[in-house]
């Protein structure tokens, strides 16, 4: 069966989409550790990041790195920090998390709860930034 991620790729359930190409696709997390907190997936559906052939996954960290380069542009941080737990949805994915403290990035952290207007202002604001 088609993943949960699979299924935002097609357009069958909906996502707050930064952005995509032929290959990896990026939207927003919808339980954020924090505005601008985004997932980077190949859509080739692989479930753990380190069974991803080398290709794509060179692939995917090039992609995320475009990503986190607009998120920097578009909320204010330090830096953006990256995660991969993967515990919950088998398909590759990396966390950017933009911190200010290294607690930001802490997966025990109570998420925030954004208004799908936020939601979809955020994921606009970071797309417009993707270069
Ligand atoms: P993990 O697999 O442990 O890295 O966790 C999966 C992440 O995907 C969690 O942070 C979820 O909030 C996020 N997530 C799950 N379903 C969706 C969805 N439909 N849209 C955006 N993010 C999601």
């Amino acid at each position: 069966m088609a993943t949960i991620f699979s299924r935002i790729v097609k357009g069958e359930i909906p996502s707050y989409r930064i952005a995509e190409d032929e290959r990896y696709f990026a939207f927003l997390d919808i339980n954020p550790l924090a505005e601008g907190h985004a997932l980077v997936i190949p859509k080739k559906e692989i479930d753990y990041l380190f069974d991803v052939d080398d290709e794509t996954l060179a692939g995917l960290i090039l992609f995320s790195k475009r990503v986190a380069k607009a998120i920097e542009k578009t909320i204010p941080c330090k830096r953006i920090g990256v995660a991969v737990l993967g515990l919950e949805v088998p398909h590759a994915h990396i966390h950017l998390v933009p911190l200010i403290n290294e607690s930001d990035i802490n997966f025990f952290k109570p998420k925030l709860k954004l208004t799908t207007e936020r939601f979809k202002e955020i994921a606009e604001k970071i797309s417009n930034e993707f270069i």
